[in-house]
């Protein structure tokens, strides 16, 4: 769906590239994330990919043609969500929508359509002012369905937003994916990227440091370890073994047998530890 090799950017009057040769594919049916702190050059990457940034080098193929030849009509084939909820507030949500349909030139899905999608059926009357943020949030990827999108660009869809609400977003984008919809999302909210992707990519300082599946990343980078927490309550000891093997360690035998135990754990590592170690800083 999407193929970039060597991708670089610098913004106009700036004297230091964003981006310094970024290569990655989204493969058809995913949801592809881009995972880094602030800054790292996500939005960047996305406002190029929808065509909004020019003056970029290196190669960005898109739904099978060059990026720099898809005219107008790209708009048709793509749904966008920008990271921060940009409604007309005083008017309703249909009119909202309406407004952004009436842009189209092709056949969209219908006001109602979207707002069912997105769990906001009922709330098509209400102006905008009276949303609450999780509301506005969703009313945004709501309007990013209108064009029926095959290719779904979703900027930080869960910034913000309280657990309940972010829940609710993460299982609508699923809920799109089920029906084959392609989903390119950026986002430095661990969460999103281990629950929802199929593959992520890690991105610091316009550099793309690592791209795999979340489980693999976990397999390839985690170390599997078993906590063993034993004698006294009052004054406990730690003892650490590797996972694989661990039949054959014969203090780990020798404490399961002895000692008086407290707890055993097994220690998986997260996505975040795998980041931390891989590209050497922090998410936040
Ligand atoms: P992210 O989305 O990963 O937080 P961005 O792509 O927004 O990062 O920003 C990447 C870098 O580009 C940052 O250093 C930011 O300050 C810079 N940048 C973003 N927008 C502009 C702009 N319009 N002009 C100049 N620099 C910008
Ligand atoms: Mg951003």
């Amino acid at each position: 769906m999407i193929h970039v090799d060597d991708l670089r950017f610098t913004y106009p009057g700036s004297d230091a590239p964003t981006l310094h040769g970024l290569g990655f594919e989204v493969h058809e049916g995913e949801i592809f994330g881009f995972l880094g702190p602030s800054g790292a050059g996500k939005s960047t990457t996305q406002n190029i990919l929808i065509g909004l940034l020019r003056g970029w080098q290196g190669s960005i193929q898109v739904l099978d043609k060059a990026l720099a030849s898809w005219g107008r009509d790209y708009y048709g084939h793509i749904g966008v969500s920008f990271e921060l909820p940009n409604h007309y507030l005083k008017l309703t949500a249909r009119e909202n929508l309406e407004y952004f349909r009436a842009l189209y030139q092709h056949d969209t899905a219908s006001s109602e359509e979207v707002m069912a999608l997105v769990g906001l059926a009922g709330e098509l009357d209400k102006p905008v002012a009276a949303f609450s943020k999780g509301m506005k949030n969703r009313l945004t990827l709501a309007r990013s369905l209108l064009s029926r999108p095959t290719l779904w660009f979703l900027d930080e869809p869960t910034a913000g937003l309280d657990p309940v609400n972010a829940v609710k977003v993460r299982e609508l984008v699923k809920a799109r994916r089920a029906q084959g919809v392609t989903t390119l999302i950026t986002t430095h909210d661990m969460l999103v990227a281990d629950d929802l992707c199929d593959r992520v990519a890690f991105i610091v300082d316009g550099t793309l440091v690592e791209c795999d599946a979340p489980e693999s990343l976990k397999r390839r980078y985690g170390k599997r370890e078993i906590v063993v927490q034993y004698g006294p309550e009052d004054s406990p000891n730690n003892a650490r073994f590797p996972l694989d093997g661990v039949g054959e360690q014969t203090e780990f035998l020798r404490i399961l047998r002895e000692e008086p135990l407290l707890s055993v754990h097994s220690q998986e590592t997260t996505l975040e530890d795998v980041f931390v170690q891989v590209t050497g800083r922090s998410l936040r």
